[in-house]
């Protein structure tokens, strides 16, 4: 029987590090769906619709890698797509406590879905969206953190947030 993982989260946007993690686990996995989330008590910089072009374009040339997006109940997806693994990554202990919450609560929910635990490359540990919105705020260089296509689209995004304050 082929395995099924599903790799979810915001990836607003994906990064380097998101990408090394899509990379491995598809070594390891049949078939890895990145399922973006669509959480209504975040506000993102980009649209669901955006951060699933940015995924598809970055994967492009990737085999047994699908796109999708989904609101909701984790869980509720993951049995949709007849999926047993849940794929996290983890950076630093600070990861730890949350994931390890979250890993609980879906096992309680499905005691059949597995959450496999990826650890990031070391080169990566300090990478999150959420740095890569900041440098890329400020004008910085985001050349080595995202692929170009996310590169250009943080040049877009933060451009137009510029010209509309003109
Ligand atoms: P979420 O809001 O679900 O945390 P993210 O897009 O921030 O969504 O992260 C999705 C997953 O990718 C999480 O498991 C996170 O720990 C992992 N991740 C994020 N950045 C990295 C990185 N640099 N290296 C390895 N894993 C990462």
């Amino acid at each position: 029987m082929s395995t099924v993982a599903v790799y979810p989260g915001s990836f607003d946007p994906v990064t380097n590090g998101h990408l090394d993690i899509i990379e491995r686990s598809a070594k390891v996995f049949d078939h890895v769906v990145v399922a973006v989330l669509h959480n209504r008590n975040k506000t993102p910089l980009f649209s669901v619709e955006e951060r699933v072009q940015m995924l598809k374009e970055a994967t492009k040339d990737m085999a047994n890698i699908e796109i999708d997006a989904f609101h909701g109940l984790l869980i509720d997806y993951i049995r949709s797509r007849e999926a047993g693994v849940i794929v996290r990554g983890l950076r630093a202990v600070s990861d730890f406590e949350y994931e390890m919450q979250a890993a609980s609560i879906n096992r309680k929910l499905d005691t059949n879905v597995e959450t496999f635990f990826m650890m990031t490359n070391n080169q990566y540990s300090y990478l999150s969206s959420s740095i890569v919105k900041e440098v890329a705020k400020y004008n910085a260089d985001v050349t080595d953190l995202v692929p170009q296509s996310v590169k250009a689209a943080l040049q877009r995004k933060y451009g137009e947030a510029v010209d509309q304050k003109d």
